[in-house]
């Protein structure tokens, strides 16, 4: 799909730059960086669906690491986690998943990957897991106290696919945590083509603080809290408002 105007705010584009054959695009207002084209549903699905990361039903690379990391990371949302149905969108092989069990959630992951799925469920029986499309998984009408999703957006084809399951996967005061690289901060180079994390068709899109807080915005969420990271991230807790 060609993209004329910006998915964000509906501003006027401008082209940036190419990278690995994809063109760039950046919105004159809100900053807002896109690939356009995008790569179609069955290109996206095909590059995640076979062996993305190495990840097998008996195997995950960096199991060790990744456990450690997502316990430092889920003691910031003990309050969100214990006696609470979360969700980790995104989820790979579902240690995060796991590790809100552990610490007393109802706790589910959903992920596009055949193999991360394959693992998390062989390993972690105990959670619920969904390896489907984001239509496929609203058709399920869940809802969620805590939405748990990090390194997933900058992989997306567009934001509002995304957006209406976050949106459809909520009720009044519920969470959505949400880490993606920050296209603003001051490390990234001016010639944006020599920033890692511009790197298609891995990466599709990135934001910054400003632009992702509209967009939450206009499916009626708040922001409620940044996370202040000395590496290009975002790091946001936003809630839903009504
Ligand atoms: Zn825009």
């Amino acid at each position: 799909m060609i993209e004329n105007i910006c998915q964000v705010c509906a501003g006027q584009i401008t082209f940036k730059c190419n990278k690995n054959g994809y063109s760039i695009f950046r919105c004159n207002d809100c900053a807002f960086l896109f690939v356009s084209p995008y790569p179609t549903d069955d290109e996206i699905t095909n590059f995640y669906s076979s062996s993305y990361r190495g990840a097998k039903k008996d195997f995950y690379p960096k199991l060790n690491s990744r456990r450690r990391r997502a316990f430092l990371k889920a003691l910031k949302f003990t309050r969100f986690i214990y006696g609470k149905k979360t969700i980790d969108i995104g989820c790979g092989g579902g240690i995060m998943a796991e590790t809100f069990r552990r610490m007393g959630a109802d706790s589910s992951g959903l992920d596009i990957s055949k193999n991360s799925i394959n693992f998390a469920k062989t390993n972690y029986p105990k959670c619920k897991f969904y390896c489907e499309t984001f239509e496929e998984n609203m058709k399920r009408d869940l809802r969620f106290d805590f939405i748990f999703t990090t390194e997933l957006m900058e992989h997306l084809a567009g934001p509002h696919n995304f957006m209406r399951l976050i949106k459809a996967s909520s009720k009044p005061k519920t969470h959505v945590y949400i880490a993606t690289p920050d296209s603003s901060h001051n490390v990234v180079p001016s010639d944006i083509s020599l920033w890692s994390d511009i790197c298609p068709p891995e990466h599709l899109q990135w934001f910054n603080e400003s632009n992702l807080k509209k967009l939450f915005s206009d499916y009626g969420f708040v922001l409620v809290k940044s996370y202040k990271k000395t590496s290009p991230a975002l790091s946001l807790l936003f809630m839903k408002s009504e």
